[in-house]
C-alpha cells in the first residue's frame, strides 16, 4: 500500500493568529493535526510543540520494532508530558493545552488517537464516515440524546471541550484502528473545518476530480466562505 498526502492550514477570517498545528511524515506513515488553546501565544506553543513531540517520537527518532500502536500511544503521552511540564514551568502559560488527532498508517493498518474535538474522517467508496468521537460538551449531549446537532452548534457552550492534551500530567486518548483498502482517503482537521461546513459538504470536496492539494484549498476556501470564524487545517492521506 502506498500512501500520499496533503495539507494546509489557514488562519481563517476572524482570528488574528493561527493555533493550529500540522506535521506529518508520509516516509513513516505518520500525521497529526493540534488546536492549541490557551491566552497570549500558549495556545500556539501547545499545539506546536505536540506535533513537534509526535514527529519525534514516530518518525525521527523512532525505535524500530516496537508495535506501531504502542509507540504512538506513547507519543501522544510524551506530547502531553511536553506540553504540560512547559505550562508548569512558565506563570504566562498556565493552563495551556491542545487538541490532538494523529493517524499512522502501515501496510494495510490504520490507528487513530484523539483527544478533543478535533475530527478523523474515512471516505470509502464516496462515502464520507467520522472516525472519531468529540471530547466536547455539546456533542457528548448530542451523543446522550439531549441536545440536537443544529443546538449542538448554537450553543454558547459549543467550545468546552472535555478532554485536551497538556492541561494535567496525563491523558487518555481515544484509539481506533482500522483496514486500509486502495482508494481510502483519510481526512484529519481542526473544528474550524467541522463548525463551518457540514458532513455532506466536505463528502462532495473530498470526492472531487482534483489533486489531494486542491481538495485541501477547496475545503478551507469552502470554511472561510461559510464565515472562517476559527483557524482552520486539513490533511489529507490517500491509500493507493
Ligand atoms: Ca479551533
Amino acid at each position: 500500500m502506498r500512501y500520499t498526502a496533503a495539507a494546509l492550514t489557514d488562519r481563517g477570517r476572524k482570528r488574528p493568529t493561527n493555533e493550529d498545528a500540522f506535521g506529518f511524515s508520509v516516509e513513516h506513515g505518520v500525521y497529526v493535526v493540534c488546536d492549541g488553546m490557551g491566552g497570549a501565544a500558549a495556545g500556539e506553543i501547545a499545539s506546536s510543540l505536540a506535533v513537534d513531540e509526535i514527529l519525534r517520537h514516530l518518525a525521527k527518532d523512532r525505535e524500530p520494532g516496537t508495535p506501531l500502536p504502542a509507540l504512538a500511544e506513547n507519543a501522544v503521552c510524551a506530547a502531553n508530558e511536553a506540553v504540560y511540564s512547559r505550562a508548569q514551568r512558565n506563570q504566562r502559560l498556565h493552563g495551556m493545552g491542545t487538541t490532538l488527532v494523529s493517524l499512522v498508517v502501515e501496510e494495510r493498518r490504520a490507528w487513530v488517537f484523539n483527544v478533543g474535538d478535533s475530527r478523523a474522517y474515512r471516505l470509502r467508496n464516496g462515502r464520507l464516515v467520522q472516525v472519531t468521537l468529540d471530547h466536547s460538551l455539546v456533542e457528548e449531549q448530542v451523543r446522550m440524546g439531549r441536545l440536537t446537532e443544529a443546538e449542538a452548534l448554537r450553543s454558547p457552550l459549543r467550545n468546552v471541550i472535555t478532554r485536551a492534551l497538556g492541561t494535567q500530567n496525563c491523558v487518555t486518548p481515544d484509539s481506533f484502528e482500522l483496514g486500509t483498502e486502495a482508494g481510502d482517503l483519510f481526512l484529519l482537521c481542526s473544528d474550524g473545518l467541522t463548525r463551518e461546513i457540514a458532513d455532506p459538504a466536505i463528502e462532495s470536496i473530498l470526492t472531487s476530480d482534483v489533486s489531494l492539494e486542491d481538495r485541501c484549498s477547496r475545503l478551507i476556501e469552502a470554511a472561510k466562505k461559510a464565515g472562517g470564524h476559527d483557524n482552520i487545517t486539513c490533511i489529507l492521506v490517500q491509500a493507493a
